[in-house]
């Protein structure tokens, strides 16, 4: 991996698959180091491997943010590395769903704790360097689920809401430090997420949403370069919803 101080450092959590690849993939072709975070190292290398082949660069760092203290460490590791973090995509996020009258305080905590906490702890210690270069973009990645609320997404879109108000108090307090943050709603988008929610809801959904089909992870990340991109800099504190339709 050639890598130099003057190329600038993306890292982008949960880009094992689905949505957190694609972004990672474009913001290697966009030119960024995309430094890849999630669990599992072997899924994170192969990502790795495609990223090189069409001629970007990639580092991979295996990480759980359901860990206490994880992320924020790893994020200081990154720093060390390359000297620079110039854009963090929080996109990792997870579901437990249930009805809340059986939803399990267990379920509660651990889906705040990924999706939420981990953005947060992450956040406040990549804002310092940003700061230092007085330059950095911040995309979290909620839900329209965080925006409508969603019947047996208790702890999802209490999640999702609460990335929405940090998002928008991140842009408050490091607007002037050359800072933007941004989140991107998706609705139903293509991945390991949703299949798991099976043929019949996405028939149903295909008919309701006016763009009729999902969407592809790639339209999430196209979104996710333009924010990055010097041609979205004035544009801070936004919600940017991508659903086809679904919410308009
Ligand atoms: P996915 O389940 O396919 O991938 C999730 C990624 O997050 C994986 O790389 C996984 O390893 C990582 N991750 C999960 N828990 C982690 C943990 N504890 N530590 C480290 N990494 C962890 O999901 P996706 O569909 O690609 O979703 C990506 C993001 O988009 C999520 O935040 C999700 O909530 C959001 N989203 C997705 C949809 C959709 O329709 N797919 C809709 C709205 C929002």
């Amino acid at each position: 991996m050639s890598t130099d101080s003057t190329q600038k450092v993306a890292i982008v959590t949960g880009a094992s698959r689905g949505i957190g690849k694609a972004i990672a993939e474009k913001l290697a072709k966009d030119g960024f180091l995309a430094a890849l975070v999630a669990r599992d190292e072997e899924k994170l290398s192969t990502v790795q491997k495609e990223i090189e082949a069409g001629g970007g660069v990639a580092c991979t760092h295996v990480c759980d943010l359901a860990q206490r203290g994880a992320f924020g460490a790893l994020i200081e590791q990154i720093f060390e590395e390359y000297g620079r973090i110039d854009v963090l995509v929080n996109n990792a996020g997870m579901t437990r769903d249930g009805l809340m009258l059986r939803m399990s305080d267990e379920d509660f905590d651990e889906v705040i704790n990924v999706n939420l906490r981990s953005v947060f702890e992450g956040c406040r210690v990549a804002v310092r360097p940003m700061m230092r270069g007085r330059f950095g973009r911040i995309i979290n990645i909620t839900s329209v689920s965080g925006i409508s609320g969603n019947a047996g997404q208790a702890n999802y879109a209490s999640s999702k809401a609460g990335l929405i108000g940090l998002t928008k108090t991140i842009a408050k307090e490091f607007g002037s430090k050359g800072i933007t943050s941004n989140a991107i709603a998706p609705g139903f988008i293509e991945t390991d997420m949703t299949a798991e929610l099976g043929e019949e809801i996405r028939k149903g959904v295909e008919k309701t949403v006016p763009l009729r089909r999902y969407g592809q992870p790639e339209e999430i990340a196209s979104a996710v370069s333009f924010l990055a991109s010097d041609g979205g800099g004035y544009i801070t504190g936004q919600v940017l919803v991508i659903d086809g339709g679904l919410t308009c």
